[in-house]
């Protein structure tokens, strides 16, 4: 059977995507988290082997142009070498699922609820805030994914891992792919080698001073 390769929509002209330097899932040598939110937290999924970690974000109860912007979404963390994000209709048992629904956005203007175990994320769900327009529908939906695929509110303003909606910013960027090479690419993902919180405190000093 042939499955036709999903083709990837070109970046606007003169707004080229931002580009990731690394082009396989491997954690640079004592590379840690950076810019992160220490009021927040996401932990990865678990990757199984070499492979990319797949994510699946069912759609079966999304209308067709909330739709269109979780494409945007796919898009843009596919980047990652560490990741295959797909949409699918109806998750298939087994799966790493993404439910989404668009509603009240749990109270905010979107919400991402992991389930997690054993230090990994099994499941979640994202809600999306339903009077969300224009550029903030793209920025909340690719934010919440972002979270999805395991990254945490980042420091710095005005990027797409702030946890502030912005109507213009929909790109990840190269902290975003640094971030995901150490959640997938290193010993976060080896048993027994999940970092104590005082290794993750010190590695957040160690982050802080430079
Ligand atoms: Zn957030």
């Amino acid at each position: 059977m042939v499955i036709p390769a999903f083709v990837q929509p070109s970046p606007a002209a003169g707004s080229p995507a931002p580009t990731t330097s690394a082009d396989a899932c491997v954690a640079p040598a004592g590379a840690v988290l950076q810019d992160q939110d220490s009021s927040d937290e996401q932990v990865p999924w678990e990757r199984n082997g070499a492979g990319k970690v797949v994510i699946t974000f069912e759609t079966r109860d999304v209308p067709a142009d909330w739709v269109a912007e979780l494409q945007k979404g796919v898009a843009a963390w596919n980047r990652s070498p560490c990741l295959d994000t797909k949409l699918v209709e109806t998750c298939l048992p087994s799966t790493n699922c993404v439910t989404v629904t668009v509603g009240e956005g749990a109270g905010s203007d979107g919400n991402f609820d992991a389930v997690e175990s054993g230090g990994f994320t099994t499941a979640g769900h994202i809600d999306l805030l339903s009077s969300l327009t224009g550029g903030e529908r793209t920025n909340v939906t690719i934010h919440e994914m972002g979270h999805a695929v395991g990254l945490a509110h980042r420091l710095t303003e005005g990027v797409l891992m702030n946890g502030d909606t912005y109507d213009d910013v929909f790109d990840p960027d190269e902290i975003d792919f640094q971030n995901l090479l150490v959640s997938y690419g290193g010993e976060l993902q080896q048993p027994g080698k999940k970092k104590s919180w005082i290794v993750r405190l010190w590695n957040w000093v160690e982050s802080r001073i430079g």
